[in-house]
């Protein structure tokens, strides 16, 4: 028998509001909880950086920086049945990778179509998630208290309240927290230090040495605006075998930046060193590092832990065996078809929690993902991507089918994909994003 769930959902990103959508199509009553004044979560722009922490995430729950563009292109980073086509009155960011604010278009779009900001509060954080006591000594349900706050109108007035759900969906992403390297001397460098997370425009840059550490995609992007401004790019890297022949080439081709290998040692008095025996006087230092998971609210008596960006146990990344199906996780999976596989993940909590698709025994879903972690520790990946997916869509279309009857990622798309993924690799790192990649096949489908 179906039947419907009174569930929270915390965060308001597209996880949480692919979440709402999912749960209240299943016939749940749902309430989204969500800390800023707006919804879309990273997409929400805060121009506020750090609050005077900018090692830590003390201001912001955005790591948007103002030159953000999709990496992905906007074909494919949409919802299975809410494409995200150009805004019709031509007012918006037409390009096939648009900015970050045309992202966050779509996605107040996407609230609106189906009725989310209903169920959503806003200003609203969740302090504290903890087990309830049973409400019969035999029932043997798992329920949630759910502690917030809610921000009033005036400084100072917040109102704390909590209430019981029955199921609790955790969606509150994961690029909020830095990670941050050990560095000796790293304490004691007097000198500018921050995290990309802290990062907004390049301004304050202006004529400084900068050393940016890490060379993924915030540390590519921002080592190039930087590049335009600043005296001295430095960018730091693990190994230099890691570098694609397209990422040399676009180095090559600014004369003020330089590669080094990673950092041995920073001296009070400004100086770096690296492993390589290079040294430089820098004004600042950017680490470009990535981010933990990180769940301050969460209380489940150590039933989950976060080891080294494992969340674990989870099942499928998504369920907590122990505590399965009241506690669940949308918006874990990494290098992922964003909001799709989230959307996915989330019609699946809605169909567990509702009754329609059960989920294996705790103790065969611990077995499964454990074995899963044992497989991918065989296949040499580290620990800290448990949860990378690398855009395996054979695992992704697999996950949709087996779970809740997702349909697979159209032939089109997933060609499109490849050819997205290739031009991110091999293509030209600067302009990759403006060249014409329009392919005739996709106008059938309304491009
Ligand atoms: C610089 C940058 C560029 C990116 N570029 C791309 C890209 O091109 N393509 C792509 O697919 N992805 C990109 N991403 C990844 C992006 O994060 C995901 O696309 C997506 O935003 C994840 O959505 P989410 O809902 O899981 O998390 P989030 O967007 O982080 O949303 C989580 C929400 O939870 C809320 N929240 C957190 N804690 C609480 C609490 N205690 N109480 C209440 N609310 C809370 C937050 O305020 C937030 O609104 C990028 C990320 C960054 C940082």
């Amino acid at each position: 028998m179906v039947s419907s769930k009174k569930v929270c959902v915390i965060g308001a990103g597209v996880s949480g509001l692919a979440s709402a959508r999912e749960l209240l199509r299943e016939g749940h009553d749902v309430t989204v909880m969500e800390q800023s004044s707006g919804v879309g979560g990273q997409w929400l722009y805060d121009p506020r950086t750090d609050g005077g922490d900018p090692l830590g995430a003390a201001g912001a729950h955005s790591s948007m920086y103002a030159s953000v563009r999709l990496i992905s292109p906007r074909e494919l980073t949409c919802f299975s049945d809410f494409p995200f086509f150009p805004s019709n009155d031509g007012t918006g960011d037409a390009r096939r990778y648009p900015g970050h604010a045309e992202f966050l278009r779509y996605i107040r779009d996407f609230c609106d179509a189906f009725g989310l900001m209903d169920v959503v509060r806003l200003n609203t954080k969740v302090l504290h998630v903890g087990l309830a006591p049973p409400l019969a000594a035999d029932d043997g349900v798992k329920r949630w208290t759910v502690r917030w706050s809610r921000r009033g109108d005036c400084e100072g007035d917040a109102v704390t309240t909590e209430e019981v759900f029955d199921a609790v969906v955790v969606a509150v992403g994961q690029y909020t927290q830095p990670r941050l390297p050990t560095i000796s001397g790293m304490d004691k460098w007097s000198r500018r230090q921050l995290h990309s997370h802290s990062y907004r425009v390049p301004d304050s840059f202006d004529g400084e040495v900068v050393v940016i550490v890490g060379f993924h995609e915030s540390g590519k992007d921002i080592a190039q605006e930087l590049s335009g401004v600043a005296r001295e790019v430095h960018v730091s890297v693990k190994s230099m075998e890691g570098l694609t022949p397209a990422v040399s080439k676009a180095v090559a081709r600014h004369h003020n930046l330089h590669l080094h290998l990673q950092i041995e040692c920073l001296c009070e008095d400004g100086q770096v060193t690296f492993a390589d025996g290079s040294r430089v006087v820098a004004d600042s230092i950017i680490y470009c590092t990535g981010y933990d998971f990180w769940f301050p609210f969460l209380d489940t008596g150590g039933l989950l832990t976060v080891d080294d960006n494992r969340v674990g146990p989870l099942f499928e990344h998504t369920f907590p065996p122990a505590l399965a199906p009241s506690l669940s996780f949308v918006g874990v999976p990494r290098l992922v078809l964003v909001p799709r596989f989230y959307e996915a993940q989330a019609r699946w909590v809605a169909q567990v929690l509702s009754g329609r698709r059960p989920l294996p025994s705790s103790e065969e879903m611990m077995r499964s993902a454990e074995e899963y972690h044992r497989a991918r520790e065989a296949a040499g990946v580290p620990r800290r991507l448990s949860h990378t997916v690398f855009f395996d869509m054979d695992y992704c279309d697999e996950f949709g089918a087996k779970h809740c009857g997702f349909p697979p990622l159209e032939g089109w798309k997933r060609d499109f994909l490849s050819s997205a993924v290739a031009r991110v690799r091999d293509g030209d790192v600067e302009s990759y994003r403006d060249s014409d990649l329009v392919l005739e096949g996709l106008r059938s489908e309304g491009w």
